[in-house]
């Protein structure tokens, strides 16, 4: 026998059954957003790779491990987006968005990709919806966007929700702290981990995210980047912190918060909840008032976040689901034609009706019951000359009227019939 073949591993199917929540986060997600003033964006599923090793980092996990990246056949690498960011940033500059009256809000849901160890809430492809606010460096702004996002979580009732908050100030005060804590991860070299000890120069802030006891046990008493913020960058994380105690937004302060990108300055947050276990990030972002200058456009200041769906589904509460009842089914009776019941479900689909026809050779029993399976409001039973409408709920049955001047009953005749009794019109 062949092998059967399955979907790619970290990579799932979005089976009917699962787009009713989906869909209610969507349109959540829009009406929260839409009314804060962003407007949504798509940017294509893949992009230069240059763009993410710029715009992400070389150094980082994304860049160094995580990318699906690929030759396109005359020599040029591109990549599948794996985050939405520096994609957001490089539209904003090709479409000449800096020229528009600042800030520029945006939002964005999509599939991303990344080439992970799958796992429960960690896939290979996975869905982000983000919002981004460039133009501006307004505390205000990463303090609106944080108060979204929370609103969003809030709302789609994800449990034991937590958010972790610091600042990593601006490059030049992120240099020189970056020096003092390599010199202290190179004087106590010999407790950490390979991994992190291998990047010492490279990236020596990725030793606050190690999981490696002996790593952890060091960085306990490592110098923190919170404390050697210049009065700027200080003042900038005072006013968003006050804002968001402005917002009733409970926080709390983690100075070993780096997230996974180089492109952070100044803000950096974090939503997690308990109810994802080890994946316990929902939602997180920051500040990246660098990136757009690093991706050869002018000096711009941005904000923003995203949060995984499949994340947020999974530590939110669950939604209600099932399909839309059928209001009208179209079932045949001896003497009954296919057309004339085909021609019957197009009229009531014209006039706004959920409206289904037998597809499956049952008999009038048959049909009856997959009716029920439904839920339709109402049958139609198509004989030779004439039809019934049947009230699903009462189990009354009364022929329906041909119209004046009429032998036989038209589709139209049945749709009129049908929607006086879900209107409640006698
Ligand atoms: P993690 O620490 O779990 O690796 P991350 O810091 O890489 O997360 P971000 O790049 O900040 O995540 O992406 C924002 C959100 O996207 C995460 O909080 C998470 O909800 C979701 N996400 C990231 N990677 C994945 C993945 N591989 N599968 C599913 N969701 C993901
Ligand atoms: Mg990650």
């Amino acid at each position: 026998m062949t092998e059967r073949l399955q979907a790619p591993r970290g990579t799932f199917d979005v089976l009917p059954e699962d787009w009713d929540a989906r869909t209610a986060l969507e349109h959540r997600a829009r009406d929260l957003l839409e009314s804060a003033g962003y407007r949504r964006i798509e940017t294509p599923a893949f992009e230069a790779t240059e763009l993410f090793a710029r715009g992400v980092g070389e150094a980082t996990d994304i860049v160094q491990k995580e990318m699906y990246s690929f030759d396109d056949g005359g020599g040029r690498s591109l990549t599948l987006r794996p985050e939405g960011t520096a994609p957001i940033s490089r539209a904003y500059m090709e479409h000449g968005m800096h020229k528009l009256p600042a800030p520029v809000k945006l939002w964005y849901l999509g599939p991303f990709f990344r080439h992970e160890r799958a796992q429960a809430g960690r896939y290979r492809q996975f869905w982000q919806v983000g919002a981004e606010a460039l133009g501006s460096d307004d505390p205000a702004l990463d303090a609106e966007l944080i108060v979204l996002l929370h609103t969003l979580l809030d709302e789609l009732g994800v449990r034991d929700l937590r958010l972790l908050l610091s600042s990593l100030g601006q490059p030049g005060a992120r240099e020189a702290y970056r020096d003092q804590l390599k010199e202290y991860l190179h004087a106590h070299a010999d407790r950490l981990s390979s991994d992190v000890r291998a990047r010492i120069d490279l990236n020596p802030l990725r030793a606050f995210d190690a999981d490696h006891p002996g790593t952890r046990e060091v960085m306990k008493d490592a110098p923190r980047l919170i404390d050697h913020l210049d009065a700027a960058d200080a003042e900038h994380f005072a006013h968003v912190r006050a804002l968001l105690d402005k917002a009733d937004i409970a926080y709390e302060i983690d100075p070993t918060l780096v997230r996974g990108l180089d492109y952070y300055t100044r803000t950096v947050f974090e939503f997690t909840s308990e109810a994802l276990g080890a994946q316990s990030g929902v939602g997180g972002g920051g500040r990246y008032d660098g990136l757009v200058q690093m991706l050869g456009g002018p000096p711009t200041a941005g904000v923003g976040w995203a949060a995984g769906i499949e994340r947020m589904l999974l530590a939110g509460a669950e939604a209600p689901h099932g399909a839309a009842p059928v209001e009208l089914f179209v079932a045949l009776d001896d003497g009954g034609r296919r057309e004339d019941a085909f021609a019957t479900v197009v009229a009531a689909r014209r006039a706004g009706l959920h409206a289904e026809m037998e597809l499956a050779g049952r008999s009038l029993k048959g049909q009856l019951k997959q009716a029920d399976r439904l839920g339709a409001r109402y049958v139609a039973i198509l004989r030779a000359q004439e039809a019934e409408l049947r009230d699903m709920s009462s189990a009354e049955q009364e022929p329906v009227v041909p119209d004046e001047g009429e032998d036989a009953v038209s589709p139209e005749a049945i749709v009129s019939a049908a929607l006086r009794g879900l209107r409640g019109v006698a």
